[in-house]
């Protein structure tokens, strides 16, 4: 079967690789439907390592997906604990906690030490045909959601989990910075959290214009730090009871602290290309903030097909979607999302 893999640094190369073998019993064989490319992917694409460590060989890359259930090992039951059944669509979630750790037993586990994650080394990915995965990590999804969006059911995931840790309330108001997939899902959920001035900033126009369309009260484009002043504007000088940084944590952190109210709070979500923060201390002292730091997400693949699915769903993940390749052309689409190419929001990989 075909298979896109990792060799080094912008050298994705399309292989045939051996077809998966029979699944054990908490496992299912899918026939993948679509995998998504998400913003951490360009981390290990761009450096060809994860946490600065390099990879040894080859892998496969994808961890946002979904598929068609062809094969199930004996007794094999879903993400709720139900029983699977051969031909039905799941969308998979990527992380494996070991459930058995202090983490994990306490109710975190997106921070269990000993997770092995797909498509993060040295675990393959789902940018393949075929694909063995936990049992436990499908979550059977409704025929309304297509295949795109069901892959983009991650991305929604992680939202909900940053959300989680916003604790918004009633009225509040948000600013969001950085709407890229993650950020804009983040700004839809606080308007149907019912906060009430929603803004948004982002460098690119058509995020921008996308965060408009979504229902940002106001979206900005931004070079630089520009966003704080036009926010204390905005909210004559107060700033928002929270902010979320989902851009690439460069001076973007500081921003957002400056954007927060006194007393506000503080989620960070994106990840920094070098791995470190910056953040000026006196701003986070005077103001008291509190500060959260999102990983991964904590079982939101039922709420994330709940919101997407059903009469009235309140997210249409497809609008998210600009641009579906096949395999053969993997390696263009990386190279598109890599460069930030006009118009690219979400592209999408479908075997
Ligand atoms: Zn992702
Ligand atoms: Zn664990």
């Amino acid at each position: 079967m075909k298979a896109a893999r990792l060799h080094g640094p912008e050298d994705l190369r399309i292989e045939e690789v051996a077809e998966p073998e029979m699944p054990d019993a908490s496992q299912v064989l899918i026939r993948v439907g679509a995998i998504g490319i998400c913003g951490s992917d360009m981390h290990m694409y761009g450096t060809g390592a994860i946490g600065g460590e390099e990879i040894a060989s080859p892998m496969i890359m994808g961890h946002e997906f979904m598929g068609e259930v062809l094969e199930l090992g004996e007794g094999a039951r879903d993400g709720e604990n139900r029983e699977l059944k051969v031909g039905q669509r799941v969308a998979v979630e990527p992380a494996c906690p070991c459930y058995r750790c202090e983490c994990c037993e306490q109710g975190h586990p997106n921070l269990c030490p000993n997770h092995t994650f797909y498509g993060v080394y040295p675990t393959d990915g789902a940018i393949c045909e075929k694909m063995i995965v936990e049992a436990r990590n499908c979550f059977p999804m409704p025929n309304e959601i297509s295949d795109a969006g069901g892959a983009l059911l991650e991305t929604l995931g992680v939202a909900i989990h940053a959300v989680d840790l916003g604790k918004l309330k009633l009225a509040y108001s948000v600013a969001v910075v950085g709407c890229g997939p993650v950020g804009l899902l983040i700004m839809k959920l606080a308007l149907l959290m019912g906060c009430r001035d929603v803004y948004a900033f982002d460098k690119y126009e058509w995020r921008v214009d996308l965060a408009r369309r979504w229902g940002a009260r106001n979206a900005f484009r931004i070079e630089a730090d520009e966003g704080v002043d036009l926010l204390m504007k905005e909210t004559d000088g107060r700033g928002v009871d929270v902010c979320f940084e989902a851009a690439w944590a460069d001076e973007s952190v500081q921003q957002s602290a400056e954007m927060t109210r006194y007393g506000g709070r503080l989620v960070l979500v994106g990840i920094p290309p070098d791995d470190r923060l910056f953040m000026r201390h006196a701003t986070v002292r005077r103001k008291g903030l509190t500060i959260m730091m999102a990983r991964r997400m904590k079982h939101t693949y039922p709420r994330a097909i709940k919101l997407t699915s059903g009469d009235n769903p309140q997210i249409d993940l497809d609008e998210m979607v600009s641009e579906i390749f096949p395999i053969e052309k993997t390696a263009e689409a990386y190279a598109k999302n890599y460069a930030y190419a006009e118009g690219v929001q979400k592209l999408v990989i479908q075997p």
